[in-house]
This record gives structure tokens, C-alpha cells and sequence, in this order.
């Protein structure tokens, strides 16, 4: 009989996050393949696990699957693990869980810290739905186009991104998406934790002092498809919605996409509101 591929989430900073059933399973299986070996033998040996370990990433993946397959097939239980957080998210994973689904192996989540649920849940921005967009492409013709995706966009946009690319890709959001309101969530679960909200310009001003790892979040774009009461004027949406009895807030939000806008544009109209 086969054995069984597992998709093992590790810590993403704070080592306490690792779930009971993430350490049984790492050390129940033969194998642990893993992203960066030295990195992850420092969290095995925190958790006093001895196991034969296969380097498994981004660079070899295509070479080191087929003999990983192998030994599934040849009855062995494997663990993939990465260097922090979630396998197969904008990690080494999905190529290998491609070819265990053509060769009927088993593939088994063994859930714990992903990065990017932790950024939303804390943003403060819509969390009904979102938009991960993993780390925006770095050729020239390629980010353009994918800024030209996220222009039309209207759920809230998540986007890794390296600490040493930060300033440049900030920069892009305000050029292409112009003074949006952004989340920077940033060192999750470690000592200087922080979640830094504000305007994009306002933020590429303090970036001097924001250092470490990062999640962008953006607020959805509020042009909408769907004009819905566009055929009134503003004042007349305005006077409708405080009618149904949507807040201040609501009210600007809705205006604003039924009509394109930025919600400050709106907002500047209704101050005596
Ligand atoms: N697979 C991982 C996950 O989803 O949890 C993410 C791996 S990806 C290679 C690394 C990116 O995730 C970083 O560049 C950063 O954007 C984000 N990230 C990972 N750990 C983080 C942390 N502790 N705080 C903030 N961002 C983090």
C-alpha cells in the first residue's frame, strides 16, 4: 500500500505555534522533506525529532518529486514541511501534490500558521472576501499587467512580499492604484509585531523606520461593476441609504462605488453629515 504525503504547517515566527497533531505526524512519518534543511532542523531539534531529511524546494522541486513519489508508492509516509507557515502557498508544494493526485497517493493537511489568515483577521479591512495575489511578478511587462488586474479589484488584496522590495512596491500601489488605505502586517507573531494602517503615501514616509517580514493588504477598490442607483445624484443616494438606515460610513462606501470614486471624495462632500 501506499504511503501517505502530509502537508505539515510550522511556526511563522513564535515556535509555540505548532499544532499537537503537526509534531505526532512529524514524528510518526519516514521522511520529513523540507525547504531549507538547516533551517528546519532548528525547529525539529526544539522539538526533539530525528528524521531523515530531503532538501525539497522551489529549485529542485521538479527533480526531487519523482523520487519522492517513489517512496510514497513504496509504502513510505512523507512529511513536506517549508521554512515557516503553510507548504504550497506561495511555497514549494503544489507540484508535488499534482503528481500524488496522478499516482492515487493520499494527501493529508495537517492545518497551522499561514501568514496571509493572520494578516487579514487583524487588518480591519473585509474579511468576507479577499484576494491573494502571493508575490507580485518582478518583470517590468508582467507586474504592469497584474497592477492593471488589481485596479479592478474589489476585494481586499493580500500580497507577500520581500522585506528589501517593500519601498519599490509601495511606490508601484500608489502609482497604479493611486493613495489607497493599506495594512502593513508586519513580524507576525514575534517581538515587534505590528500592524501599520494609514494611507499608502503616509506609510512610504514612515518606511524608513518599518523593518522585517510583511504582508501588504489592501483595501478592495471601490469601483464596482454593477452602478447601482447611478441614475440618482449624489445627494439622492446619500438621502436613500440614510433612509434604509446604513451608517455614515456605510453610506460614503456605497457612493463611491456606484459611482467610481475615491470614498474620500465623497467623504470631503458630506462633512456637515
Ligand atoms: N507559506 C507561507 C505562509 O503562507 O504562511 C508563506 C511563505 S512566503 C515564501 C514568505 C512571505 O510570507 C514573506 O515574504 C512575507 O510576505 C510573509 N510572511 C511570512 N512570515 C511572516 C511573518 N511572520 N510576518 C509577516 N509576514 C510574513
Amino acid at each position: 500500500m501506499s504511503g501517505k504525503l502530509y502537508l505539515v504547517a510550522t511556526p511563522i515566527g513564535n515556535l509555540e505555534d505548532i499544532t499537537l497533531r503537526a509534531i505526532r505526524v512529524l514524528k510518526e512519518v519516514d521522511i520529513i522533506a523540507a525547504e531549507d534543511t538547516r533551517h528546519s532542523l532548528k525547529l525539529l531539534n526544539h522539538l526533539e525529532i530525528s528524521k531523515p531529511l530531503i532538501s525539497y524546494h522551489r529549485h529542485n522541486e521538479e527533480i526531487k518529486t519523482d523520487g519522492l513519489i517513489e517512496k510514497l508508492i513504496d509504502g513510505q509516509n512523507i512529511a513536506l514541511i517549508t521554512d515557516a507557515g503553510t507548504p504550497a502557498i506561495s511555497d514549494p508544494g503544489e507540484f508535488i501534490v499534482k503528481k500524488a493526485i496522478e499516482n492515487n497517493i493520499e494527501i493529508i493537511p495537517v492545518p497551522g500558521a499561514c501568514a496571509l489568515v493572520n494578516a487579514l483577521i487583524c487588518s480591519g479591512l473585509d474579511t468576507k472576501e479577499f484576494a491573494f495575489y502571493g508575490f507580485l511578478p518582478i518583470n517590468k511587462k508582467l507586474r504592469n499587467n497584474k497592477f492593471e488586474e488589481l485596479k479592478k479589484e474589489n476585494k481586499t488584496i493580500i500580497l507577500y512580499e520581500a522585506p528589501h522590495k517593500i519601498v519599490a512596491t509601495l511606490n508601484d500601489i500608489y502609482k497604479y492604484l493611486g493613495d489607497v488605505n493599506i495594512v502593513l502586517a508586519r513580524e507576525l507573531t514575534k517581538i515587534h509585531e505590528s500592524f501599520i494602517r494609514g494611507n499608502v503615501s503616509k506609510i512610504i514616509n514612515e518606511i524608513d523606520q518599518i523593518k522585517g517580514e510583511m504582508i501588504i493588504l489592501i483595501e478592495g477598490n471601490a469601483i464596482e461593476e454593477v452602478n447601482e442607483n447611478a441614475e440618482l445624484s449624489i445627494e439622492e443616494q446619500y438621502e436613500l441609504y440614510e433612509k434604509q438606515g446604513l451608517s455614515k460610513n456605510e453610506i460614503i462606501k456605497k457612493i463611491a462605488k456606484n459611482n467610481g470614486v475615491k470614498k474620500n471624495d465623497i467623504y470631503m462632500q458630506f462633512l456637515d453629515k
